[in-house]
């Protein structure tokens, strides 16, 4: 029912409550299935019934009492004439009460627990005794508190009744499949009014025809969306970059300190393929932490440089931007010099004399290479000409930021080349339905010499160890890192923690420099703390800032992860690849507390036990799908991808590969059917699968 009572409230809790679900179109409204049923088709006896069943009886009230003990309680006992059942209620009305009287009769719903006092119900739904019973099984919505479930069900049958289900699929093209069910119609209507004659077990089997034909739906949607985007990028055009013989390139080679890797190698010529066309490059860059990712970068950005284009390199946080920035000026500046080329620098903490000078240098083309943080995006800053558009750590970038930064060019209707880079590589599977649309090089080697981590679990009761371990390294002029865990919830209790441990381990390490890094200090801290670490002044750098940790100090040789079960499992990997980046033996120990319990959870004993049998980002994020899944993994919400609602990329192969058969073919010769498919099912969501 609308909510009535709210004064000149345009919208009623309700209503907001829909639209906050996203619920908002029939087609949405349509869309949300049922998360299972209630059978209130039948009413019971008790003596019949098992402990754990959701059931429906009818009886008198015999008792209808409040009690105190343990804490303040509705307690009533029905009788159904079989046997009794008494109800307790924690929160109630007292016309609740009122309703329970002594002698009422009830049909009360709920799910049944023995004891040995006979049967109970804590919350049981309550009804007048005697109603007419539906004749089908009772969907039930996922929902919110201030969206009662009647009214959920209610809209979502409107919606189903509006919405434009007709069919979208082009004739023919399902008959190679297992058994659908004819359209989506009738497909939804099946999920959402099973009739009274269907079997529970038929509804949540997801293979029967019905789901089928959703999961075709959605993965149709999905694979021409992306091929659609795809399509509209071969029109737009990009500088065609051409590595010129003993150009910057050449040099840069010249002057590293190190061999390139076979890997850098041949990823580099890949990208370098690219850049030499005029279609422009989209292409995904994953390796290992550790395995030279930037170097790679900084030779696309010599080629582009040296055809007369600018780069840019945008990086999630300042240190790990500044990092780039110091690292990229040592190579790059002398080889710049001769040239009268400048690296521009750009971050949201820069005082603005130093900002307006950079954003001069932007707009004149005197800056070849820029480098910074979200900053690069702002619409203030105007390239002269970018060529080529780096992203380091993509996946801590929202869609509208990569947009953003591949709209750059827009005035002069050219796109730069877009280089993506990734210590998370993406599974097959994923690759194959999200990233359909990306081409993707690999570095799958590290550079030679480095030692392989060794990982420990250790409970935390053992602290005293690990601090002993810290004292061992730091007399062979080693470095440590200490991580303490993000509570979520919590900034402040964050800090506590990170300052306590902090303040412990100056105390047990006298005469050590003990440095402490947390997401709430100014920028000018953090940074003169960093330079302290990479200096080698500091022994030991505790913090809570996962991302910030992002740097590179080939000296450190000991990474302690504090609480390790709370963290994910591709951020404990990247965490450990901090250490092992020199020639010394390098350990990370995973310090787990069990709480209270005694015991750690499933998936984060999961997690620790993978952390410690591999060390190889590409199994590790197998595992992590399979502990996540994909939803989480893709990081959905900051993505905006739209995410699988109903198919399954592990299960449903099948069905993909039927999809991704089926795209271009309708694409073509079924444009009309094409965008009204798409549209129905991806709405305005489309636009975010061509970032
Ligand atoms: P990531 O791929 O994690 O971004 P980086 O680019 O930060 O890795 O490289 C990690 C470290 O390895 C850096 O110190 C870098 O200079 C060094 N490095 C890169 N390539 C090589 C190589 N071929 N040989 C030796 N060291 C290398
Ligand atoms: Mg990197």
């Amino acid at each position: 029912m609308p909510d009535t009572k709210a004064p000149k409230a345009a919208l009623s809790e309700p209503q907001k409550a829909l639209i906050k679900l996203g619920l908002v179109r029939d087609i949405d409204l349509a869309l949300h299935l049922p998360l299972r049923y209630e059978d209130e088709t039948r009413v019971v006896k008790l003596r019949d019934c098992r402990e754990g069943d959701t059931a429906q009886f009818e009886g008198t009230v015999t008792a209808c009492d409040v009690t105190y003990r343990p804490r303040r309680q509705l307690v009533v006992t029905v009788d159904d004439g079989s046997d009794t059942c008494v109800l307790r209620f924690f929160n109630f009305y007292p016309s609740q009460q009122k309703s329970l009287a002594v002698g009422t009769q009830v049909r009360v719903r709920g799910e049944l627990k023995g004891g040995f006092l006979g049967w109970q119900m804590v919350h049981p739904t309550c009804k007048p005794a005697g109603g007419e019973l539906p004749t089908a099984l009772t969907p039930v919505y996922s929902t919110v508190a201030s969206l009662p479930q009647t009214y959920l069900r209610k809209a979502v049958l409107g919606g189903l009744a509006r919405a434009d289900l007709s069919d979208t699929f082009p004739p023919g093209v399902t008959e190679a499949l297992k058994p659908l069910v004819g359209a989506p119609r009738e497909a939804l209507t099946f999920l959402h009014q099973p009739g009274p004659e269907v079997p529970l077990a038929s509804l949540e089997d997801r293979n029967h025809p019905a789901w089928q034909r959703l999961k075709a739906e959605e993965l149709l949607a999905q694979q021409l969306s992306q091929l659609q985007s795809k399509r509209e990028r071969e029109v737009l055009r990009s500088p065609a970059l051409a590595a010129k013989p003993g150009g910057l390139h050449e040099q840069l080679l010249g002057v590293l300190p190190f061999q390139l890797t076979a890997a850098q190698r041949r990823v580099g010529e890949e990208i370098a393929q690219d850049l030499g066309r005029n279609l422009p490059m989209h292409r995904l860059l994953q390796g290992d932490v550790g395995s030279g990712k930037t170097v790679v970068a900084a030779l696309a950005a010599a080629i582009a440089i040296d055809a007369g284009w600018q780069g840019a390199l945008m990086a999630p946080t300042e240190i790990l931007a500044e990092q780039h920035f110091r690292k990229l000026i040592g190579w790059l500046e002398p080889l710049f010099a001769p040239k009268g080329l400048r690296v521009a620098w750009l971050t949201g903490s820069q005082k603005k004399k130093e900002r307006t000078e950079m954003l001069a240098l932007i707009a004149s083309g005197e800056a070849a290479l820029v480098v910074g943080t979200h900053a690069v995006i702002q619409d203030l800053v105007q390239f002269k000409n970018l060529g080529l558009a780096i992203i380091d750590e993509q996946h801590r970038f929202g869609v509208a930021q990569r947009l953003a930064l591949r709209a750059k060019m827009k005035d002069t209707g050219q796109e730069p080349h877009l280089l993506m880079m990734s210590a998370t590589p993406i599974p097959r599977t994923l690759a194959m339905s999200y990233y359909a649309d990306l081409d993707v090089s690999t570095i799958d080697e590290l550079p030679p010499g480095r030692t392989p981590v060794i990982t420990k679990l250790i409970a935390d009761s053992r602290r005293d160890e690990v601090t002993q371990r810290i004292r061992s390294q730091l007399a062979e002029g080693r470095q440590v890192y200490w991580v303490c865990p993000l509570i979520e919830e919590s900034e402040a209790l964050d800090l506590t923690n990170a300052t306590a441990t902090h303040e412990a381990l100056s105390a047990a390490l006298p005469g050590v420099m003990v440095g402490l890094l947390h997401s709430r200090m100014p920028v000018p801290e953090k940074k003169a703390v960093m330079s302290l670490f990479t200096g080698g002044q500091m022994g030991v750098l505790v913090s809570t800032t996962v991302i910030e940790v992002g740097v590179d100090v080939p000296n450190a040789s000991l990474m302690v992860i504090e609480h390790a079960e709370r963290f994910g499992l591709s951020q404990l990997h990247q965490l450990r690849g901090r250490v092992g980046r020199g020639a010394a033996a390098s350990a990370c120990i995973l310090l787990f507390s069990t709480g209270e319990s005694g015991r750690l959870g499933e998936t984060a004993r999961a997690r620790l036990k993978a952390m410690a049998e591999t060390a190889d980002g590409f199994e590790i994020a197998r595992r992590d799908l399979e502990i996540r899944g994909p939803g989480e993994f893709l990081g959905a919400r900051q993505s905006g991808a739209p995410l699988l609602r109903f198919a399954d990329l592990a299960t449903d192969t099948e069905l993909l590969a039927w999809a991704r058969q089926l795209a271009p073919m309708m694409l073509d010769r079924y444009p009309e059917l094409a965008e009204k498919h798409t549209a129905r099912w991806l709405g305005g969501k489309s636009e975010f699968l061509k970032a």
